[in-house]
């Protein structure tokens, strides 16, 4: 679940639909990119974003991975990711319908909890997916996360 990966800008796959550049890109490299040319990653992210792509078979975006100057949150140790699906929001609604009844166990659900992913935020244009180890609101039969909208 901790950050596995070395991901830079390069155009070489990292799962079936997504490219390694397309984590790197969002925010990092405008930060950083003259000072390093590379942070570390957890697999998990990459997983879920894949998981979520395979799961409503189109294009999957993501908006924000690694900030190494928030003050906090995840993205701060690169254990988070933002995804959504350009001007589809329709999409997203019902990704965030399905999230919200979770207790119903979803495939959807259990695929992202199998990723490891334990934080789900659910912003107006985004989902937030993070690595959380505390913090916790609840606990489930599947393990621990927490829902929160933004
Ligand atoms: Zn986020």
């Amino acid at each position: 679940m901790y950050p596995d990966i070395p991901i830079s800008y390069k155009k070489i796959p990292v799962a079936q639909n997504f490219l390694m550049y397309e984590f790197f890109y969002p925010d990092f490299s405008a930060w950083y990119k003259i000072f390093a040319k590379s942070f570390l990653l957890s697999s998990s992210l990459i997983n879920a974003a894949q998981v979520i792509r395979t799961f409503f078979g189109q294009p999957v975006y993501i908006s924000s991975v690694y900030r190494p100057k928030d003050t906090y949150g995840f993205h701060r140790y690169a254990m988070a990711i933002n995804l959504h699906f350009g001007t589809d929001l329709v999409t997203l609604a019902k990704l965030k319908t399905i999230l919200r009844d979770h207790r119903n166990n979803p495939p959807l659900f259990k695929c992202l909890r199998e990723t490891g992913i334990t934080g789900f935020g659910l912003e107006s244009n985004h989902l937030h997916l993070d690595l959380r180890q505390f913090y916790f609101n609840f606990t489930d039969q599947i393990g621990q996360y927490q829902l929160f909208e933004i």
